[in-house]
């Protein structure tokens, strides 16, 4: 395990995702926007049920990501040990190819922007790969199942699925448009216990020790590959035309350097702790892949919610919610195959809490009445139950994104760093940043992301 002074942290709640892709098409305008990385999206939306980015990414013994414990119960990585890796370090058949991912294409504009006035038929823009240049037709894309309406033909291919009783696999199957739906969206989950970094034979990535962030070292990576089989998440990509790998840089120069003090006050100040430790409502992703990820989730209560009206019921009812939780099995057992390793009982007792606290919220807004049986079924008292109604609720910028501000003492050779665009996102040359202007105003961010150990 790699020993770090301090952890950054996020957690997402899957109640407020619309998946309107916002995070999706920022993060990949600041990091991914050029040449190579036409497939790749640091940051992705998925549909639930759904088979993800790139398909099935959560079926282990297809993709041998992870680690398991051996027959001595030490941790092994799920893709073998070192004699076994290098074995297959020039043929690795846990890959992951373009298709498992998507062709990225392109359209022939100039076809639409060239025709000449006609009146027997429309011009047609072809979509044109871009990585061959070659006509194609476009079978899959980042969010097929979410846009294009794939979710009924490809959802029951879901991993997640596989955990489910007979019965709910086929009452998923034959319902599920009627089921439920909900967005995940994921980034690199910058993990405790990273796989990627264990398995990679240069040394190339590496996780930072002031902040837990995992990156990747350019100039040492040769492109072998083994991380990306590692990371269970699949959230290491190889740059096509450089070779190399990149990841998610959890935007490393947007998080200042703090120091010392700065870190622990905002350690105690972070609503991280608060949601995953205080009040026990966020939960991690898959953490039976034992990487132990820093990227965590509140699940989402909308399923349930619509199962209520579904049957008929009041979904702003607690009783009706609280009923709904413990009968309903698909939904919850489905979030806990991705949220808890299968245990239904903790993905249930969050959704309790969840569903309390937005009916006693409701009561005390509506005529100021104080459900005591409602605080009592949370375990919490009046005070915290608001401090977690206003988090998820009503938490303004500041209080969500609690970022140890650098020292005094730093200031000024932080701001030389900034000035020498090694660090700022809007400097010329900076990682992500430079390139040239293509097409209609179009522009393509061409630099190599030029990260290197300090
Ligand atoms: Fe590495 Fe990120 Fe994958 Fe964790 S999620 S194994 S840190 S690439």
């Amino acid at each position: 395990m790699v020993r770090v002074l301090a952890q950054v942290a996020m957690v997402m709640n899957l109640d407020k995702c619309i998946g309107c892709h916002t995070c999706s098409v920022t993060c990949k305008q600041t990091w991914t926007n050029r040449e190579g990385t036409e497939y790749v999206w640091f940051n992705n939306v998925e549909t639930k049920p759904g088979i993800g980015y790139p398909k099935g990414y959560e079926d282990q013994e297809r993709w041998k990501g992870g680690w398991v414990l051996d027959r001595k119960g030490r941790l092994q990585l799920k893709s073998g040990g070192r004699v076994k890796r290098l074995g297959q370090i020039f043929a690795n058949p846990h890959l992951p190819t373009i298709d498992d991912y998507y062709e990225p294409a392109t359209y022939d504009y100039d076809a639409l922007l060239s025709s000449p006035a006609r009146t027997d038929d429309t011009p047609v823009a072809r979509p044109i790969s871009r990585l061959t240049g070659d006509d194609m037709a476009i079978t899959w894309g980042a969010n097929w199942e979410d846009q294009l309406g794939g979710t009924a033909e490809h959802g029951p291919q879901d991993p997640n699925l596989a955990t489910l009783t007979p019965e709910a696999r086929q009452k998923v199957k034959f319902e599920f448009e009627k089921t439920f739906l909900f967005h995940l969206p994921r980034i690199c989950e910058h993990c405790l216990n990273p796989a990627c970094v264990s398995a990679c034979p240069s040394g190339a990535m590496y996780k930072r020790e002031e902040d837990g962030i995992v990156l990747v070292d350019q100039d040492t990576c040769r492109g072998w590959r083994m991380c990306v089989t590692a990371c269970p998440y699949k959230k290491v990509y190889t740059n096509t035309s450089t070779g190399k790998a990149e990841k998610c840089t959890f935007c490393f120069p947007r998080i200042e350097a703090g120091m010392n003090d700065e870190w622990i006050e905002a350690a105690q100040l972070s609503p991280i702790w608060k949601l995953a430790m205080k009040f026990r409502v966020a939960l991690p992703l898959h953490p039976e892949y034992r990487t132990m990820p820093m990227v965590w989730y509140i699940p989402p209560l909308s399923p349930v919610l619509d199962a209520v009206k579904d049957r008929g019921g009041d979904e702003t009812d607690a009783d009706d919610v609280f009923h709904a939780i413990a009968d309903l099995r698909i939904p919850v057992e489905y979030l806990a195959s991705i949220f808890t390793a299968g245990d239904s009982d903790v993905v249930g007792g969050v959704l309790m809490k969840l569903a309390a606290m937005r009916s006693y919220m409701r009561e005390l807004t509506l005529d100021g009445t104080v459900r005591q049986d409602l605080l009592d079924a949370t375990g919490m008292n009046a005070e915290d139950l608001e401090e977690l109604y206003r988090l998820l609720a009503i938490a303004k910028y500041e209080d969500r994104y609690i970022i140890p501000a650098a020292a005094k003492r730093d200031a000024a050779e932080l701001e030389d760093t900034a000035n020498s665009a090694a660090c700022s996102l809007e400097k010329d040359g900076a990682p992500g940043m430079g390139g040239e202007t293509v097409g209609a105003g179009q522009v393509l961010f061409g630099a190599t992301l030029q990260v290197r150990k300090a």
